[in-house]
Order: C-alpha cells, then structure tokens, then sequence
C-alpha cells in the first residue's frame, strides 16, 4: 500500500475533518448536543444535504441527530432492522454506497423526515465491540457514488461517534439524554451454559484477555502514528512467530491449528493495509487498530459456522497483542494477578492458564467453550472452582467489572443480577453450606451401602493446595497424585529435592492412609511453559504420559528417584499413565528397578513397602488385564481417557462431548468386564476418572463391584451420601440385563435417575 507523504496528510479534508471531531469530543457538552455537533460538522466537512445519526434501541434504530431532515423526526422515527436502507446497514454491518438511493429494493421512505429530495445515499455501521450500536447516513441531492477517500472518512467519523455515544454512557449520564437508548449492555441477563464443575460464587467479571479501549484517538501526528503501528505490528509478528514455534506454548491453546490460524491473520495484507488505511485516515494506532477489529467483528459474529467465529477469537487475541504492545506492555506470559472476587471470563483455558491466576482470588470461571473432562475442568475441581463451560457468546455480553453470579450446580451465569436474583442465589449457597454441614457430618463415617459393601473414597490431588482436603471431607486416601501438576506451575523443570519435598508433604498429609502417584502425564494438553512443544496432529493420542517417560528415560528415572527418596521407610504407591501394551509397563518398572538397585547400592534407605500399579486408560489395555495384572500389583481405570478412546470422542472437544457418556450401556458393559477381571485375577481396582466423584455414576460403579473410587474433593461429601443409602445388590439387579451386550438401550441415565428416587438414595 502506497502511504502518502506527511505534507499531503496535512490538507487533507479528512484531517480537517478529524480536527473538528477532537474538539467536539473534548468539549463538555452533553450527548444529545454532542451528536447535533457532530452532525453538524460531518455535513460541512464532507459538503452533503443531509448527516443522521440512527442509534439502536432494542430491536429498532432510532433517529437521534439530523442535520438536513426534519428536526421533528429527532426521537420519534425509528425503523425496524429489516426496514429500509439503514435497516440494511445495521442488519448487515456493512456499509452501503449508492447513487440513487430509491432503486435500492431496500428502500423504504418516511415521509415524516422530509428525506424524498435525496439521490446519494452513504451509510455506514456504527461498530463497537461486536456489536452494532447504530448506523452514520450522509445523503445528498445530487446523484453520486461517494469516493473512496470520503467513504473513509465517514468510517473514521463512525468509530469516533461509537466510542462517544459509549463513553458518554459508561460515565453514567447517556441513558436519561438519549431517552433510553442503551449502547452498552447494561441489564440482568442470564445465559445457560454447562456445569463443568461445581460450586457457587459471587464476584466481578475479569476477562482474561480484557478490549483495550482506545484511549486517544485522534493522531496529533499521523507519520508517527504509521512508525507506530509498523513496530506494534512487528512485535505482534515477533510474539506470534515465537508461540508458533513453541517458545511461548504457555500463552495460549496448545493445538497446532489455533497456532497456525494466529498466524496467518499476523501476516493477512488485507487486514494490515485496512490498519495503515485507518491510520492514513487520521487516527492513532490503537484507534485504527479498534476500527478494524470492530468491523471483522461484527461480520464474523453473524457467521454461523462455528470455525469461522472461533478464528474472530484468533483475531481478537491480536488486535489485544497490538494494543498492549502499543500500550508499552510486555507480551510475555507471567503470573497473572487478579482482584478480590475475580470471575474470569475467557474463550477456553487451558489449564497451566488457570494455575497461573491467583486462586485464593479465582472465585469463579466461565468459558465460551470447554469441556466436561478437561483438564482445566479437572484443575478447577480440584481446587473448587466452579466453573460454567458452553456458555454460547457471553463474551459479547460481559464487561469488566460486571457483576457476576455463577452456578456450577445448574450451568448458569447470571450478568449483572438484580437484587431479586441475588437473594435468590445468596439463598442456594445458605442450603449448600447446610448440605456441606451434612456431609460434614458424614465425615468420620465409612462409605458403606446399605447392603454392607464398603466402598474406599479417595482423593484426585497434585498440589499442596489439596492437601488439607483430606481430612476436610475425611478421604480414606489419595487415589491419584497427578505429578505433572507441580511441573506445569513451575517456571522451570523442578529440582529433585522440590519434588521430594512435595511428594513427602503429601505422604505426610496422609499419614497411615495410602497415597498412589501418578509418574508424569504430560502431553496432550498438559504443556509445560519451559519445555518445547512437539508438533502432533492428534496430541491426545501421540507422545504422551509413558510414552515419553520411556522416550526420555533420564526424565522419569529422576522423578522415580524422588519418589523413592520420599518414601523411604514408608509405604508407597507408584502408577504408570497411558499403558497400552505389557511391554510398556515391564519396561517403566525396569527403570524403577534400577533405581531401586541404585539407592540400596548407595546404602540409602528404601520404602518397607512398595506397591506399583498400572493406569487403564487405553481400552487395548482391558483386554489384557490378566496379563498386565500378573506383573502390575494393582489397577487404577483412568476413566477420562479410557471413555474418550473408547467413544472415540476428544475428551477437550465440546462439538463431540455428548457422545461421552459413563452410564451408556457399552461404558457400564466395558466398566463391568474390568471389574470382573481384576477381580478374577485378585487385583484391587480403583476407578479414578471423573465419573467417579459424580453420586449417579459412582453408584453405577458400586454397583458394578470396584470398591475404591478417587475423586475430586467436591466429590466425598455427595458420592458418600448416596452409598449410604445405596442398595447396591438392587441396583446391580437393575444395571445387568441393561448393559448385556445384546442391550440397544441409550444411557440409563434416566432410569438409574428413577431408581434412586424410588430408593430415597440422594443423587
Ligand atoms: C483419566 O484419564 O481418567 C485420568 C485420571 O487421568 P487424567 O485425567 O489426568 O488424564
Ligand atoms: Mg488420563
């Protein structure tokens, strides 16, 4: 793109233009005369009949400012969106440039704003933040097509008008003056998304990557601001190009793909030159940067293939990076802080993202996207985040700072609540406390169903933070210490006394009660910060978990090593993730030997009793349980990955999360074989997955014989209550003939709901 040389910018009309809108937005003049001005000066700056300025009011677009129809027309005309030209405008979020105004076959004529004596017609869509808050029309005698240069800067003029009818109300006075029209949303609304993980938490929105707004938009220098926006585009290109290239995995979404798009819209021509075009315009970087997002955004937003809205996301994220960067900030990732309360809001996370924030100020999550078992779910149960996924376009409905109401029981969000909708909920999480009471209550009691099966609750754990869990809802252990947890919080790859120390910490939390660590799951979407990315294209299925520790023996040789240290003279528990074949296993617990062989030749002192067990994860393994369970002393069914392979369903991808269901027929049918078998070859069998801290699975579960479930901490109290009052002999009569393999039934979700209703079993 040719940029014109500084001593032509100086005369151009657009400038000229510009200037006046600086000083009509500087002025102190209310809204109303401030859009009499600015019609005013658009008029004559751009030499036409007519300047309107049409703003949104509910589903209508109501004239607000005239110059050259009639003055009567002001706050009593409005169209529908689908009426007329500047219905057009709106509905389409695109400008329309024509000659004569009344062939147009949207044209409709309001006799009441004197507007039949014009050809010309301009209009263009007042954008903000995705949303359509209005429509800018110049109009004119004579029949013409408006130039390239002016239609620019009456797309300039339009992000300056947005952002005064938006100022103006976020200072609190426009709704009065503008006669309610809201430009911002400013009522209760609440949007229905999916219980991800439990709980119930009041606080203020936080947008995990906040609109910058554009502070000053008007350039005094327009060179300047075009030496700007180059650099901020080349440190945008330099940051992405590093992310791709892994050195900055830790800033976002691992897939490859989302990398890829990133970086395809840090190089589009298209977007670049409509960037320097707003700045040639007159306006500064971050405001042209503004105008051009706020324009992909509105037409993005209307598309309704969900790939095409995802990739505004992408788009999104960049134009955040251009306007930090030209804010001066960093665009390297670091700990994120937070204020009291947070509800952060985000597209997805991933969960070293949400490790990264301040949990004791983390009340609250809400994801656009998300999924029931994905890790970022799994963090924030255990850390009893209550987190709301699938919540469809909230971030188009959320400012920073809105008053939030989230509930994890119900999958809902309730923006900016009314004081009804607050006592409402305030009421919910007194009933919470009294069930928490109850559980409470149960704390010193066995797990043990009606028909005498005792039944071990363990905990999901991996950080100091979960610790005090144990004796809080009164766990019989830790069934699963996720070890890669410690690796993803830390900057850089933990010294062994770090790990050491942590595993001793949580053998010590424990006391006699057993504690199973998990050796390092990473990949798939596990990502540490410091560590490079492999490239894969199906990462939950690639290098992972025992395939790396075996690829790269110095790794888990040197974890195995602390946990043996840690265990010295004590009872402990190792497990290996992401067996698939018996050689697999053999070959992990060769390296164990060899450090057990390592530390008796040093003379060190090795635990009085040591269990090593195997993860079943991958349904190849199920059909090898007698064998594995001849070397293996015990098993645990990781029923997450286990599920999502063998419904072929990406446990982190919600197009496909309905497929992924513990209680169909041919889950309980696979869960019951692993049962049997284990048992059959005197194995103990824990299920560890998230089904089993959820009442009506962990029941089906009992039912089906595993006697240990390990779950999050939220799980104790509700999946205890249940087995109390289970009859588990009953339900198993229920669940057998259903799950035969001869079964077509869908999920016995419903008539296991139904059972337990019958029996008074809580769930
Ligand atoms: C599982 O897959 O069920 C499991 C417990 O492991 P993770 O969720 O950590 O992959
Ligand atoms: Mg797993």
């Amino acid at each position: 793109m040719k940029i014109p040389s500084p001593i032509s910018i100086k005369s151009d009309p657009g400038v000229i233009l510009l200037k006046r809108i600086r000083a009509l937005m500087a002025s102190e003049d209310g809204v109303q005369a401030r859009l009499d001005n600015f019609v005013k000066v658009i008029s004559s700056s751009m030499k036409v009949n007519v300047t309107s300025i049409y703003l949104r009011a509910g589903d209508e677009l109501e004239l607000c400012a005239t110059k050259g129809l009639k003055q009567t027309a002001v706050h009593t005309t409005r169209l529908g969106l689908n009426e007329g030209l500047v219905g057009n405008v709106a509905r389409r979020a695109r400008l329309l440039n024509l000659a004569e105004a009344a062939e147009h076959p949207d044209f409709s004529f309001k006799a009441e704003t004197g507007e039949q004596r014009f050809h010309s017609f301009l209009g263009v869509p007042l954008l903000r933040g995705g949303r359509n808050l209005g429509v800018l029309v110049v109009q004119g005698r004579r029949a013409r097509i408006y130039g390239e240069a002016e239609v620019e800067n009456l797309l300039t003029a339009a992000t300056l008008l947005a952002e005064i009818a938006v100022e103006d109300e976020r200072a609190g006075g426009a709704e009065a003056r503008l006669k309610g029209i809201r430009l911002t949303p400013t009522g209760a609304e609440t949007i229905t998304g999916q219980a991800f993980a439990d709980g119930l938490a009041q606080g203020r929105a936080v947008l995990h990557l906040p609109p910058v707004t554009a502070g000053h938009m008007i350039a005094s220098n327009t060179a300047e601001e075009q030496a700007r926006l180059s650099k901020a585009i080349r440190k945008m290109r330099r940051s992405v190009d590093a992310m791709v290239n892994g050195e900055m995995a830790s800033m976002g979404a691992a897939s490859k793909e989302i990398f890829e798009s990133y970086r395809m819209f840090a190089y589009d021509r298209q977007w670049l030159d409509r960037l320097h075009e707003a700045v040639h315009s007159g306006l500064t970087a971050e405001a042209a940067v503004e105008r051009v997002r706020n324009e992909h955004r509105a037409r993005m937003l209307k598309a309704r293939d969900p790939y095409l809205r995802a990739r505004l996301h992408d788009l999104e994220d960049l134009a955040n990076r251009m306007l930090r960067s030209l804010g001066g900030e960093d665009l390297d990732p670091g700990q994120r802080q937070l204020p009291d309360n947070a509800i952060v809001f985000a597209r997805n996370l991933g969960p070293a993202e949400i490790l990264d924030y301040d949990h004791d100020k983390l009340k609250g999550i809400v994801l656009e996207e998300g999924a029931a078992t994905a890790h970022a779910t799994i963090i924030c149960r255990t850390l009893g985040i209550p987190l709301v996924g699938l919540a469809d376009s909230i971030l188009d409905r959320v400012e920073a700072d809105d008053e939030i109401l989230v509930d994890g029981e119900l999958g809902a969000v309730s923006i900016r609540p009314t004081p009804e909708d607050i006592n409402e909920f305030l009421v919910r999480v007194g009933i919470r406390a009294q069930l928490d009471l109850a559980f409470e209550k149960q704390r010193y009691l066995k797990a043990v169903t009606k028909d005498e099966k005792t039944v071990s609750l363990l905990l999901n754990a991996g950080l100091l933070v979960d610790l005090p869990g144990l004796n809080a809802v009164g766990a019989d252990g830790i069934g699963l210490f996720r070890t890669e947890f410690q690796f993803m919080v830390s900057q850089r790859m933990p010294h062994l006394s770090e790990q050491v120390d942590l595993y001793k910490r949580a053998l010590k939390a424990a006391g006699d009660r057993p504690v199973t660590f998990r050796t390092l799951d990473l990949g798939g979407d596990k990502i540490l910060p410091y560590a490079d990315p492999v490239p894969e294209e199906n990462p939950a299925i690639g290098w992972r978990a025992i395939r790396i520790g075996l690829d790269r023996p110095g790794m888990l040789r040197y974890q195995l090593r602390a946990l043996l240290q840690a265990g010295a003279g004590q009872h402990l528990r190792i497990m290996f993730p992401m067996v698939a074949i018996v050689s697999e296993f053999q070959a992990a617990r060769t390296l164990l030997d060899k450090e057990i062989a390592r530390i008796e030749k040093l003379g060190g002192e090795l635990p009085k009793k040591l269990e090593v067990g195997v993860m079943l994860e991958t349904p190849a393994l199920a059909w090898q349980i007698d064998a594995i369970c001849k070397h293996a002393d015990f098993v645990s069914v990781g029923a997450n990955d286990l599920l999502q392979f063998f419904f072929a369903a990406d446990r982190d991808n919600p197009r496909v999360a309905g497929l992924y269901d513990g209680l169909h027929p041919a889950a309980l049918s696979l869960l019951a074989h692993i049962a049997d078998r284990c048992k059959a070859a005197n194995t103990q069998v824990t299920v560890c997955g998230e089904i089993a801290g959820k009442p009506l699975e962990a029941i089906c579960l009992t039912a089906l014989g595993f006697e240990n479930l390990s779950m999050p901490v939220t799980g104790v109290g509700p999946v205890k209550s249940a087995l109390l009052a289970l009859d588990a002999g009953k339900l198993a009569k229920l669940l057998k003939p259903k799950i035969a393999s001869a079964s077509d039934a869908n999920s016995l979700r419903a008539a296991v709901k139904e059972f337990c209703e019958k029996e008074g079993v809580p769930v």
